[in-house]
């Protein structure tokens, strides 16, 4: 697989379009905005010169990787070569179902379509296109240049050997792929955002304060980010949505959100993007708010 398209060129899809751009494939970055691209490219030329600086890679790497990356706004122009597809469109179930319509009657009858979604149906993706055993999960993590795992997601009718091609091509990535079947949440978020809930349910209950709950983490499991500062940097609302797709998928009371959760995002607090969350991110670092430190 030479010929790669990323769609969406925001957080996930800049990193994605760099790793694969970094290991010798031909990237076609697509996005419906034109500033989405220029802020994409802009931060891939910084996170290489970083690996410049660190002697990681050399400038005539940096150079070979910016190269084999072509930006489009026309998803037609920059999918009809591709041999992959990586869809990292904004997390929006119709938007996706709508892409992989397009991409289906675009893309090459033998291209694979992947999606990087943290939380939608890989099965019901597949659904609406015309090839569902070749349409499959490729869950990168945040930031992919540094994160080692490739959550593989098999949906109903993804073939064994397409499988099998997207595990080989996250390792020639550098990455760990690991496979996993298409049920809510797939493996990642299944765990993780349950524990991000049990720790809002504990700081609405008064159990203990916002540092307190991250130092016992951080310190007791040896996480390197407290559950709450990880929501802040996740962003409260995607939280939110990955627990309303659990609460919904598996009809279990378990995974119903907290109520102090809901009463955030309602409010515009959406953690380190929107400036607050259970921390305030207003003077450029990460304060604790000392106020809200029980919020009820
Ligand atoms: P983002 O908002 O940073 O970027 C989304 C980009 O998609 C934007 O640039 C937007 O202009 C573009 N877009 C919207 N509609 C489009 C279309 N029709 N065609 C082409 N581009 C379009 O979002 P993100 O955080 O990069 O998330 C992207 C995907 O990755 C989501 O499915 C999300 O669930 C998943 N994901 C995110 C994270 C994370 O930590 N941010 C981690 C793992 C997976």
């Amino acid at each position: 697989m030479k010929n790669i398209t990323v769609i969406g060129a925001g957080t996930m899809g800049n990193g994605i379009a760099h790793v694969f751009a970094q290991t010798g494939h031909k990237v076609s970055l697509v996005d419906i905005s034109e500033a989405a691209l220029e802020k994409g490219t802009a931060t891939i030329g910084r996170n290489l010169d970083r690996m410049v600086k660190k002697e990681r890679i050399t400038a005539a790497d940096k150079a070979a990787t910016l190269a084999n990356i072509t930006t489009f706004t026309d998803m037609r122009a920059g999918t009809e070569n591709a041999d992959l597809v990586v869809e990292a469109a904004t997390e929006n179930v119709d938007l996706k179902l709508k892409i992989f319509k397009s991409m289906d009657d675009i893309a090459p009858a033998g291209a694979i379509l992947a999606t990087n979604t943290s939380s939608i149906s890989i099965t019901k993706i597949a659904a609406v296109t015309g090839r569902p055993d070749k349409v499959i999960g490729m869950h990168f993590m945040n930031p992919v240049p540094i994160m080692k795992l490739v959550e593989v997601i098999r949906g109903y009718a993804t073939s064994d050997a397409v499988t099998e091609q997207i595990m080989d091509l996250s390792r020639k990535l550098g990455k760990v792929p690991t496979e996993v079947n298409d049920y809510p949440g797939f493996i990642a978020n299944r765990i993780l955002m349950p524990m991000i809930n049990e720790a809002i349910y504990s700081l609405y209950e008064s159990v203990a304060g916002v540092e307190e709950i991250d130092t016992v983490m951080k310190l007791g499991m040896a996480h390197p980010m407290g559950p709450l500062q990880l929501a802040d940097f996740i962003g409260l609302d995607v939280c939110l949505s990955i627990l309303r797709v659990l609460h919904d998928g598996f009809g279990n009371p378990k995974y119903a959100p907290c109520p102090l959760l809901v009463n955030m995002v309602t409010a515009g607090k959406l953690g380190r993007k929107s400036g607050e969350g259970f921390y305030d991110y207003s003077g450029g670092g990460k304060e604790l708010i000392v106020a809200d430190a029980f919020k009820q």
